[in-house]
C-alpha cells in the first residue's frame, strides 16, 4: 500500500523557523521512512550562518517581547501553542507515525499527549514557582533578610532525540520557555516533521519571533555542531547517545555553558519470587519492548530470582511471541519498524555478537518477513538471550532495540551488585510484593529513577535524569526550572 504512511501536506518541504520565518536552505536532505524506505519530505539543512541567525534572533526576543513578558502572559502563550496542537492533533501523530515508524495508538497516547501535557504543565509551574526566604542575625548582630529571584539563563540550545520527538522538545521547550529564556532547537535529522510542525503550533500561536527557533541538520560538521560552537548560546540542553554528551561538553566547556544532559542507559530489572508473576512478566515485556525497545528507559537486563527463572524465560518467550509487529494502523499492532535501517543495522550487529559470546537464543533475533513493502523497511523480531556472562558486551552496552537478557540470581546482595556493575545509572526497576526489600533494594540502586512493581509511569513533577554515563542534572518539576533559570540571592540589611 504506497503511500499509506504519508505526512500531512504542509511538511512535503521541512523548512527551519528563525525569527518568526520559515525558511529554505538549498542544501537538502531526505527524510526516509522507517515503514516502507520512501522518502517523505525534503529537509532543508541549516548551515552555521542560519544557526547564528537563529541565535541572534532569539538575543534579541530575550530581551524585547519575551523578556518583557509576566511569567502569567508567557503561560497564557504557551498553553496557546498546547491548544494548537490538540487543534492539529492528527497531523503531530501523522508526523510522528511517518517519520518513526510507530504504531498510531503509541503516537497519540504517548508522544502527542506528552507533547500537549509537557507544555500545559511547564506554563502552570512557571506560574506558580517561588524562592527561598531566610531572615538571619549574624555573630556581630546585623540583621539580614535573604530572598532568591530566579532570572532567565539567556538564549537555551535544546538538542533532541528520534526516540520519542516531539515529548523530548516539548519536555525542554517548556520550562525553558516559562522560565523567561529564548531558544534555538534542533530536533534529529531522522525526525524533523514533528519539530516543523511544532514551529508551525508556535507560529500560529502569535508567540513573538525570535523566542523558539528550530533548526534541521546534522549533529557534527552541521546544525548539532554549529549550536554548541556559537558564543551566543547560553546554556545546552541535550538528550541522546552519551558520547555525543561528552563531545558537547568539551565543545561548550572553554565557554562554562550550562549543561543539562539525558544520555543512554542499560537499565535494569530485578524479579524477585515473591514477585506478582503475570504482572511481572507483562511489565518487563513492555518494559523491554515499548517503542521497539527504543526508549532510553528500557529494560535490557533483566535477573529473575533462581527459584521462578525457569517458569519466567518460558512465559516471557510465550508472550513475546504474541506480539504483533505490523503497519502502525494494524489493529492490535504492539510494535513498529525501527527508526531507520542504519539502527537496524546496528542493532543487527548485536544479534550476531550475542551468539558469539555465547548466548541462548530464547526467541528473536532476526528480521521479520511480510511480503509487501514492509520488507523495504526496518522491521526487527524482539529478542530474548540467556546465558551471557556479566563481562559480555550484550550485556554492557546499550542496543537501543528490542532486546533483553535474562539471568538467575540467588540473593537480594547478589542482584543489587550485578544490577549496579554497568556505566550506565538511568532507571532500574524492582518486581516484588514485599515492601520493606522493595524500599531496601530501590534506595540502594545506583539510578537516578526507580520504579517499583510498574514501569515508565511518571508525575512531570518529579526529578527525571541518570547517574554515572546516564546523564548530568536532574530536569522535571521545579528540578527543570532550577536548570533553566539563574538563581540570584538578594541579602538586605534591615
Ligand atoms: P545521538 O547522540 O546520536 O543524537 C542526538 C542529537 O544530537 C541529534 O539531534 C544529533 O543530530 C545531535 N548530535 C550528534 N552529534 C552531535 C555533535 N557532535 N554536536 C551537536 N549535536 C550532535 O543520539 P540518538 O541516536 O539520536 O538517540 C539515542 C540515544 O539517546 C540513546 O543513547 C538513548 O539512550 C538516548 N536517550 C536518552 C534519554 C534520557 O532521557 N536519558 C532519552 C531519550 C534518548
Amino acid at each position: 500500500m504506497p503511500g499509506r504512511f504519508a505526512l500531512p501536506p504542509t511538511l512535503g518541504s521541512l523548512r527551519n523557523y528563525v525569527d518568526g520565518e520559515f525558511v529554505s536552505t538549498d542544501k537538502r536532505f531526505d527524510n526516509v521512512s522507517p515503514l516502507d524506505g520512501r522518502v517523505l519530505a525534503q529537509v532543508h539543512e541549516a548551515d552555521a550562518a542560519l544557526v547564528d541567525r537563529a541565535v541572534q534572533a532569539a538575543r534579541k526576543a530575550l530581551a524585547g517581547p519575551w523578556g518583557g513578558m509576566s511569567v502569567d502572559e508567557r503561560a497564557a502563550m504557551m498553553h496557546r501553542v498546547a491548544d494548537v496542537i490538540e487543534r492539529r492533533f492528527d497531523e503531530f501523530v501523522a508526523a510522528e507515525v511517518g517519520d518513526t515508524g510507530r504504531p498510531v495508538e503509541q503516537a497519540k497516547k504517548l508522544d502527542v499527549f506528552r507533547g500537549i501535557l509537557n507544555l500545559r504543565t511547564f506554563a502552570d509551574l512557571g506560574k506558580n514557582a517561588h524562592g527561598d526566604y531566610f531572615e538571619t542575625r549574624t555573630a556581630g548582630g546585623d540583621n539580614l533578610m535573604n530572598y532568591t529571584v530566579r532570572k532567565p539563563l539567556g538564549v537555551v540550545a535544546s538538542i533532541s532525540p528520534w526516540n520519542l520527538p516531539l515529548l523530548s522538545m516539548t519536555w525542554k521547550a517548556g520550562p525553558a520557555l516559562i522560565c523567561g529564556n529564548t531558544m534555538v532547537v534542533k530536533p534529529s535529522e531522522e525526525t524533523p516533521s514533528s519539530a516543523t510542525l511544532l514551529a508551525e503550533a508556535f507560529h500560529e500561536a502569535g508567540v513573538p519571533p525570535g523566542v523558539f527557533n528550530l533548526v534541521h541538520g546534522f549533529g557534527a560538521n552541521s546544525a548539532g555542531e554549529a549550536m554548541t560552537k556559537n558564543p551566543g548560546i547560553d546554556a545546552i540542553t541535550f538528550t541522546g547517545e552519551s558520547r555525543t554528551g561528552s563531545t558537547i561538553m568539551k565543545a561548550v566547556a572553554d565557554g562554562m555553558k550550562e549543561v543539562s544532559f539525558e544520555l543512554g542507559g542499560k537499565n535494569a530489572a530485578i524479579v524477585f519470587a515473591d514477585c506478582d508473576f503475570d504482572a511481572a512478566v507483562d511489565g518487563v515485556v513492555r518494559s523491554s519492548f515499548t517503542n521497539t525497545g527504543q526508549v532510553c528507559l528500557c529494560s535490557e537486563r533483566v535477573y529473575v530470582e533462581r527459584p521462578i527463572f525457569e517458569r519466567f524465560v518460558a512465559e516471557m518467550k510465550k508472550r513475546t511471541e504474541k506480539l504483533k509487529i505490523g503497519w502502525p494502523d494494524d489493529p492490535g499492532v504492539d510494535m513498529g519498524s525501527l527508526i531507520s535501517h542504519k539502527h537496524r543495522a546496528k542493532v543487527l550487529s548485536y544479534y550476531k555478537l550475542a551468539l558469539e559470546e555465547g548466548a541462548t537464543l530464547v526467541t528473536g533475533g532476526g528480521v521479520p518477513t511480510f511480503g509487501d513493502e514492509r520488507d523495504n523497511g526496518a522491521f526487527i523480531q524482539p529478542t530474548i538471550w540467556t546465558g551471557l556472562s556479566d563481562d559480555a558486551r550484550c550485556v554492557r552496552e546499550e542496543v537501543f532495540g528490542p532486546v533483553c537478557h535474562i539471568t538467575p540470581f540467588d540473593t537480594e546482595e547478589e542482584a543489587l551488585r550485578r544490577a549496579n556493575d554497568s556505566v550506565y545509572g538511568l532507571a532500574g526497576t524492582i518486581w516484588t510484593t514485599n515492601l520493606s526489600r522493595a524500599h531496601r533494594v530501590a534506595r540502594r540502586f545506583h539510578t537516578g529513577i526507580v520504579w517499583v512493581n510498574t514501569w515508565y509511569l511518571r508525575d512531570l513533577r518529579t526529578p527525571f535524569g541518570g547517574t554515572k554515563l546516564s546523564g548530568l542534572g536532574r530536569e522535571g518539576g521545579r528540578y527543570s526550572l532550577d536548570f533553566y533559570s539563574e538563581t540570584t540571592n538578594i541579602c538586605i540589611k534591615l
